[in-house]
C-alpha cells in the first residue's frame, strides 16, 4: 500500500507544483496567454548562481513589432546592489522584470545575471535563482503553510514556521482556527493585503534567492502596514542584489542608483540626492508626490 500512495502522492506534489508554478508566474507578471513561449536552447546548462550581479545591454524590447517599449536599456548592478527604477506610468518599468526572469526575449541586447545570458540557460533553472515579491500576491486554494512552503519544494514544517515568524506573520497564522492548516484563497479565508505581502515574503525567505524584484505595491495599503511591510522588504533584500520596480518614489530613496524610464527610455540616472541636485523630470516628479503626501485625501480619492 505504502509503495503504491507514496508515488502517486509524489506524482500529485510535482503535478501541483508544476502547474501553480505557471499560474503563480503569469499572475505575477500580468502576464496574458498570448505570450510567446520562450524555449530552452538544445542543450542549455543550468544557471550558476554568483554573487547576483545583473546586467542589462543594450536591451531593446516590443510584445508586438509595431511598437517598442525599451528602446536601449543598459545599467550593471553588482551582487548585492540595489537599483530603483522608476517613471511613468506604461514607461517599461514592470517589462525590465518580465525580461529579467526571460517571460519574453530581448529583441536586441542582452540580459545577463552574473555574466551568463538569460537566453542561454534552462528557465527553471534561471527562476530558481530569482525572487520576486509582486504586487498582489496570488493564494493558491490551500492551507496558509502550504502557501509559504511554495518558495521552496521539500521545506519541513519548522522551516516554513521560522520563514513565518522572519516575514512577522506567526502570530496572525497561530491565532487562525487550524493554524498553518487553514485553508485561504478564493474557497478559504480571505487575507488583507499586507498578510499576503507577509506570506510572499515568507515565501522568498524560504526560497533564499540571490536575486530579487520587487514590484512595489500599487494598491492601497494602510499607512502602518506600508511601513511596517516596507522595513519588512528592506531586511529581506539584505545580502541580496536587489531591483525595485517603483510606481511611486517613496521606497526608493536608499538605493545606490535610481534609472528613471520614461517611454522606454532612459532619461536621467543617479542617486536620489544626485537626481533632486539636477532638478529634472525625477526632482519634479518627487515635488508632485510631496505635495500630495501633504493632502492626504487626494491620494485616497485617486485609488
Ligand atoms: P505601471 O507603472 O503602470 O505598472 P510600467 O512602467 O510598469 O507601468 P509596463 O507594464 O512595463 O509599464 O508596460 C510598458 C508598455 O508595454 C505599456 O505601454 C503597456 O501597455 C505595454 N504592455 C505591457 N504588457 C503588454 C503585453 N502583454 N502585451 C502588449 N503590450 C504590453
Amino acid at each position: 500500500m505504502i509503495q503504491i500512495t507514496v508515488p502517486l502522492n509524489f506524482l500529485g506534489t510535482v503535478y501541483r507544483e508544476i502547474r501553480q508554478s505557471l499560474v503563480d508566474m503569469r499572475e505575477m507578471f500580468e502576464l496574458t496567454d498570448t505570450a510567446p513561449e520562450v524555449q530552452d536552447a538544445p542543450g542549455a546548462p543550468a544557471f550558476r548562481p554568483g554573487e547576483g550581479r545583473v546586467t542589462f545591454r543594450g536591451v531593446r524590447f516590443g510584445y508586438g513589432p509595431d511598437r517598442e517599449v525599451l528602446r536601449g536599456l543598459d545599467f550593471d548592478v553588482p551582487g548585492g546592489g540595489k537599483l530603483a527604477i522608476v517613471g511613468p506610468s506604461g514607461a517599461g518599468k514592470s517589462t525590465v522584470a518580465r525580461l529579467l526572469f526571460r517571460f519574453y526575449d530581448v529583441t536586441g541586447g542582452a540580459v545577463e545575471i552574473d555574466g551568463q545570458d538569460v537566453r542561454g540557460v534552462t528557465q527553471e533553472s534561471l527562476r530558481r535563482g530569482l525572487g520576486v515579491v509582486p504586487q498582489d500576491t496570488v493564494l493558491f486554494n490551500d492551507t496558509i503553510g502550504y502557501n509559504i512552503a511554495y518558495g521552496r519544494a521539500g521545506a519541513s514544517r519548522e522551516e516554513v514556521e521560522a520563514a513565518a515568524r522572519a516575514a512577522r506573520i506567526d502570530g496572525f497564522i497561530e491565532g487562525l482556527p487550524q493554524g498553518y492548516d487553514t485553508l485561504v484563497g478564493e474557497r478559504g479565508l480571505k487575507l488583507s493585503g499586507g498578510e499576503k505581502q507577509r506570506v510572499a515574503i515568507a515565501r522568498t525567505i524560504l526560497k533564499n534567492p540571490p536575486v530579487l524584484v520587487l514590484d512595489e505595491a500599487t494598491s492601497a495599503l494602510d499607512t502602518g502596514t506600508e511601513r511596517a511591510i516596507q522595513a519588512e522588504l528592506r531586511r529581506l533584500g539584505e545580502g541580496r542584489t536587489v531591483i525595485m520596480i517603483a510606481h511611486r518614489l517613496s521606497t526608493v530613496v536608499e538605493a545606490d542608483e535610481i534609472v528613471v524610464l520614461e517611454a522606454g527610455r532612459v532619461v536621467e540616472r543617479g542617486t536620489h540626492g544626485d537626481l533632486l541636485a539636477r532638478g529634472g523630470v525625477y526632482a519634479r516628479m518627487w515635488a508632485a508626490q510631496e505635495a500630495d503626501a501633504g493632502q492626504p485625501e487626494a491620494g485616497a480619492a485617486a485609488e
